[in-house]
Order: structure tokens, then sequence, then C-alpha cells
């Protein structure tokens, strides 16, 4: 398990130990680092070593950067329309090998294998809309503008770009970052996370598969030090930066210091207000996959229901649904949540449930101790859910990032758009609701990157910009789409309009 991804044509020598190592990936090779310090990949269902991810020395770092920077003055000039067959070439590939990687993604992950198979089926995407780059990429023409005078506008490739990764989606945030940042015509240096490092090498296979020359791809693993190292180095242009608020603040400022562009896409609160006529089972099933599935380790997983009218009447059916769920190991059958990322992960989501019942939330169901026979040193956390909370509980203000749902309770609408907007982040947000008047009103006020309406997590497809607001985002250009800048507190709107019985 997890070791397929070291077994190529280009295998380096440290693949055979065991546990196998790694490898970066510099000017087309895969080669072994020489760093002295590995960090443990920890199968996080068993507490397998699945590999060792080296801390990468700065001499290797700068080989990267230096092969990227060599191959961008041809990669540039390679015409678009080839640049664009390498992504229909790796888009086939990542169709070939679906099941390994959704395996090596359940392996270093733990999320059950479907959704590994939908991380990298969202990845995925994002290669097929690469490969429409020719037309995203057209500029503007004005003929005319002055006596004999035409003018116009080109994009143009930056030069040698860098992408930071979070654990959460090892396959589909490399996917979210290269793909795009290549086809234009730039070089990539990517530093996958240090969790799960895995599938970020399998896909670099598979680019190189597809035909990607030497260099325009380079990949380097270690932690604080390389991306410190990414943000000074004066050769990378642009950083795309996907993970926590306090890494995510720091690299944009260190890089925007250093006149680079950053696209910086943070941590999250996602709130669902659930008016009192909203689809009952609808409702339940939307609450409950969206706040516990992938072990509510997704950045747009659901994280706190205000309910307008009081949060009773729902919380039988609800405790009857999360406990229905089958806690186990991903690759497990029939399994609805797996484990969370590490101990550490684990300890901190304890913590924050108990502050929550020490400062008067009320623990409608604890999911802490539960055992998973066969898998006993996993990291499982169950279904846990605390109601009664307020705005000032550490559990309600920080992102707690596993299986728990928070209830609040507001007496209207109005109310409990406010409680939404004062929360410090703004990634997702959704309603529940069969009242057009009511869905409407949320879309307009609601201070959120992504809006749904009766959808639990309204991710965009690629033809539109995953966006966010507040502390969910710094930057001003997100990630895929039309790569047109959004102005902060836009949003991606993402309907799927269910005003049952509402004609308007
Ligand atoms: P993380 O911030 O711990 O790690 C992300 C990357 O930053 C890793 O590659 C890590 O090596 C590096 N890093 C971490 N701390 C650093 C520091 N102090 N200095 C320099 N580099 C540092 O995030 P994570 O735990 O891997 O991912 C979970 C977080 O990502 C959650 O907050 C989640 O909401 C967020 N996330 C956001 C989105 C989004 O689109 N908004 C998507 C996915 C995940």
């Amino acid at each position: 398990l997890g070791r397929s991804h070291l077994s190529t044509a280009a295998e380096p020598s440290s693949s055979k130990s065991n546990p196998p190592r790694v490898p970066n990936l510099i000017g087309g090779s895969f080669v072994d680092s020489k760093a002295s310090t590995v960090i443990d990949v920890i199968n996080p269902a068993t507490q397998e070593v699945v590999s060792q991810v080296p801390l990468s020395t700065d001499e290797e770092f700068k080989e990267a950067v230096s092969a990227a920077k060599k191959a961008f003055p041809s990669w540039r000039n390679t015409p678009i329309t080839t640049r664009q067959r390498v992504m229909l070439k790796l888009q086939e590939l990542i169709r070939r090998d679906m099941d390994k990687l959704a395996l090596n993604v359940t392996t270093e992950q733990g999320k059950t294998l479907k959704d590994a198979q939908g991380d990298v089926f969202r990845g995925l995407e994002v290669v097929e809309h690469a490969c429409g780059m020719a037309t995203l990429q057209m500029g503007e023409y004005v003929s005319n503008v002055s006596h004999g005078i035409d003018t116009y506008s080109i994009r143009e490739p930056l030069g040698v770009c860098a992408g930071i990764c979070p654990f959460n989606f090892p396959a589909m945030i490399p996917l979210w970052m290269f793909p795009m940042a290549i086809t234009c015509g730039n070089t990539f240096v990517l530093k996958p996370s240090e969790k799960d490092p895995g599938a970020s090498v399998m896909l670099a296979e598979l680019a190189l598969e597809a035909g990607l020359p030497e260099g325009v791809l380079n990949i380097v693993h270690g932690t604080h030090d390389i991306v410190n190292a990414i943000c000074d180095d004066d050769d990378i242009k642009a950083i795309s930066f996907v993970g926590s608020n306090v890494a995510g603040m720091h690299i944009y400022s260190r890089a925007a210091a250093k006149g680079k562009r950053v696209q910086s896409n943070m941590g999250a609160k996602n709130h669902a207000i659930v008016m009192a006529d909203a689809n009952v089972d609808a409702t339940l099933n939307a609450l409950v996959a969206a706040g516990f599935g992938a072990a509510g380790q997704r950045c747009m997983a659901l994280s706190t229901v205000v309910f307008v009218g009081g949060s009773k009447p729902w919380e039988d059916k609800l405790l009857e649904h999360a406990k229905a769920l089958k806690v186990n190991a991903g690759t497990e059958p029939d399994t609805d949540l797996g484990p969370v990322i590490s101990k550490q992960a684990k300890e901190r989501i304890h913590r924050l449930v108990q502050s929550g019942v020490e400062s008067g939330a009320r623990l409608l169901l604890d999911g802490r101790n539960i055992v998973v026979p066969g898998y006993e040193s996993g990291n499982f956390i169950g279904p846990t859910i605390l109601s009664d909370i307020n705005a000032n509980m550490e559990c309600y203000k920080e992102e707690i990032f596993g299986p728990v749902l928070l209830f609040m309770e507001a007496d209207s609408l109005e109310e409990a758009i406010n409680i939404i907007n004062s929360n410090k982040y703004g990634n997702g947000a959704s309603i529940f609701t069969t009242s057009g008047v009511a869905a409407r009103k949320f879309q307009t006020e609601i201070e959120a990157g992504q809006v749904g309406i009766n959808v639990p997590i309204p991710v965009p497809l690629p033809f539109f910009s995953f966006t966010g607001n507040k502390a969910s985002f710094a930057g001003d250009l997100n990630f895929y789409g039309t790569m047109i800048s959004t102005k902060p507190g836009s949003s991606a709107l993402v309907y799927q309009l269910h005003y049952l019985g509402v004609t308007f």
C-alpha cells in the first residue's frame, strides 16, 4: 500500500529502502534528497509508516527553481495547442490510474476510497478545464482608439510559479495549481503537504508520461524552510497556497514583500441556516453528509448549523442520522467516515469539544471514545454534536476541522445572517428553505465566497473560480475559473434551486 508511487521507470534508489523515501522531482528526474532529516508519512487508520518525506536541502530547492527557470523560455514558446495536448493526455492517464491514485490518497490521508476518488476527480476536472486554455487566454482588442492606432492586451506567462499544498485534498489541490499554471506557459515548483506527498509524486509521473518536458514541473519536499525559501526566492514570480491561516498569512505577507503575486486560500467555519420551512429529509441528509463526510476535514465542510426558530424540532432526527454513520478505515467497504489525519489533530479536536462542554454547550453526541475493531490505534473520532453554542465559545471561534457539528439558534433569518457575517471566516455558507424570498435575501446579504441554496457544499466547477472572503482568502486572483480577478466579497454562486412549492 502506498508504495506504488515510487515504483516507476525513474525509480530512485531510496525507493527500495523500507520504508521508502519519497523522491523530489528536479529537471525531469526523480531524485533522492540528500537530507539527513525525514518525516514519517503515517497511515492514519493503522499508524503504519507508509514512506518518509525528506526535509530537502536549500541546494536541492535552488536546483529545482533553476530547472524551472531553464525550462521556461522554450516552454513559453511551445504552441499553446501543444501545451493543451499534454493536459489532454494527462487527463486520460489520471482516469487510467484513478484507482491507484485513490488508494494512495486513502492510505496516506485516511478518507474513504469513494471520497478519495472524488478528491482525484475534482482535480481531474481542473485538468479538463486546462485543455481549453487557448480560449481562456484570449485577450482584448479595440481598433482605432486614436487615428490609426489599435490597442490590444495579451495574457502572458509570468515565469516560475510555486504551489504549497495542505493535507486534506492531496490530489485535488496540486491539480488546482500546476495544470493551470503550466498550460499558461509558466513552469512550476510544487511543495506537497509533508503529511501525504504520495499523490503529488504519482501525478507528476503521469505528467511526464503525458509528455511534459523536463523542468516544467518540479517537486521539492519539506516544511517551513522550503516554504520560506519559496517566499524569498527572486526567481519565483507567483505563489498558490492552500492551507491554514497561520501559514497562509505568513506566506502572503512574506512573499508579497518580495513583490510576488500570492493567492492564499485559508481556513473556514462554514455555516448553514435551516429555516423552519426547509424540506426535512433533504436537509437532514445534507447536514449529516456535509458535517461528517471526510471526517469534517474538507475546507467546505459544514461546521455550524443555525436553526431559525430553534434546533429542538431537528435534534432527534439529526442524532438518528448521525448515529447511523459507519466510522472505519477508509479502505473498508461501507465506511462513511475515516480517521482524522494525526494524533495531534485528534487531540486538538477533543480539546475543542471539551472546551465547548465546559463553557456550557450541550453535548448531544460524543464521538470521542470510539474504538474501531481491527484499527484500535487509528485516529478515529465519531460524529459529535454540540448544541446551545454561542459566538464567544472557543469551539465556535476556532476552525475545528473534524467531524463535529455545532448547533446555534436564531429568532429570524436576519439574526442568522448577522451571526454568519460576524464570523471572521467567509469560505462557504448555505441556506435550507423552500422560500424563494428567504433564499434571495440570503444570497444577497451573506458574506461568503461560495453560496449554496439547498446545496450543502457549494463547490464551484472549474469554469468558475473557487473564491472565499474575509479571513478565508488573501489575494486578488482566485484559483482556476476564467483567471479574472474577482473582487473580495464577490461570490461564485452555485445554485441548485429547490424552491419546493414556491413560484416566483
Ligand atoms: P497547514 O497550513 O498546516 O499546511 C499547509 C502547507 O503550509 C503545508 O505544505 C505546510 O508544510 C506549510 N506550512 C504549515 N505551517 C507553516 C508555517 N508556519 N510556515 C510555513 N509553512 C507552513 O494546513 P493543513 O493542516 O495541511 O490544511 C488544513 C487547512 O487548509 C484548513 O485550515 C483548511 O480550511 C484549509 N484549506 C482551505 C481550502 C480553501 O480553499 N480555502 C482548501 C483546503 C484546505
